[in-house]
């Protein structure tokens, strides 16, 4: 599996950082690529990458903040105008509305593309390809976490959340997990983790790295002294996400 943050910032977007939006492929086996969330930007990252939106068939979404949302009617209009309208929405209770209600406030596009949409709870899934397993987050909307499965590799991603435990359980063996890490230490927040509570979570907890992502500029010139905090408490390799990194991940060999 191959894993592409297209977008590593949060509501707060910086110069260096678009909304939310990962890109997984699957080189090596059957599975098409799949964007995960598409905030602000994210149509842009997709654009320069090697896929290209031409090339995505699934979106799967974590929740319907704005940051995470903002571009879907902008990939479906740019799909449609390239020739490309079959097109697949997955994501939490609340999509369908979301969709209709989106294709209401733009009634050009409707019937302009082979759309569908399917909503999913907590539990495992077929999307895409991919086997996944949701969890249901701690944030102020609902939200799902993700563990995507291939044959080759194992990743996680947070989306969302305060530190909990069942996003750590979720995570447990995988190759990667990202992670929100919103803020610096020292900064009272709900909703989303502190580098301090991440750690604390993530102790003890079998994952090869974590990349801490959907970053606000309160995390500008403090990358270091964050991943130093939750390698503190969490033992493992910690690094701070950036937009157009790619990751190719390998199921990490058992014992
Ligand atoms: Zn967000
Ligand atoms: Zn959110």
């Amino acid at each position: 599996m191959r894993v592409t943050f297209l977008g590593t910032g949060s509501a707060m977007p910086t110069g260096e950082r678009f909304q939310t939006g990962l890109l997984l492929e699957d080189p090596d086996g059957e599975a098409a690529p799949l964007l995960v969330d598409c905030g602000s930007g994210v149509l842009h990252g997709l654009a320069s990458s090697t896929v290209g939106y031409e090339g995505i068939e699934t979106v799967l979404l974590t929740h319907h903040h704005l940051d995470h949302v903002s571009d879907l009617m902008a990939l479906l209009k740019a799909r449609w105008l390239a020739g490309e309208t079959d097109i697949e929405i997955v994501g939490p209770e609340g999509t369908e509305a979301l969709v209709d209600g989106l294709f209401a406030a733009h009634e050009y596009m409707d019937g302009r593309l082979d759309l569908s949409v399917r909503e999913i709870g907590p539990g495992e899934h077929a999307v895409g390809g991919y086997g996944i397993d949701a969890v249901e987050t701690v944030h102020s909307m609902y939200c799902l976490a993700y563990r995507f499965e291939t044959d080759d590799a194992v990743f996680t991603f947070s989306a969302d959340t305060e530190a909990i435990a069942s996003v750590a359980d979720l995570a447990e063996g995988s190759a990667v997990l990202a992670h929100d890490c919103s803020f610096p230490d020292g900064i009272d927040v709900d909703n989303h983790p502190t580098p301090s509570q991440l750690g604390a979570v993530l102790s003890g907890c079998d994952v090869g790295r974590v990349y801490l992502t959907h970053l606000y500029p309160h995390t500008d010139g403090r990358h270091e002294e964050m991943t130093d905090s939750v390698e503190k408490r969490f033992d493992g390799d910690v690094r701070v996400a950036r937009d157009g990194l790619t990751v190719d991940l390998r199921r990490r060999d058992e014992g």
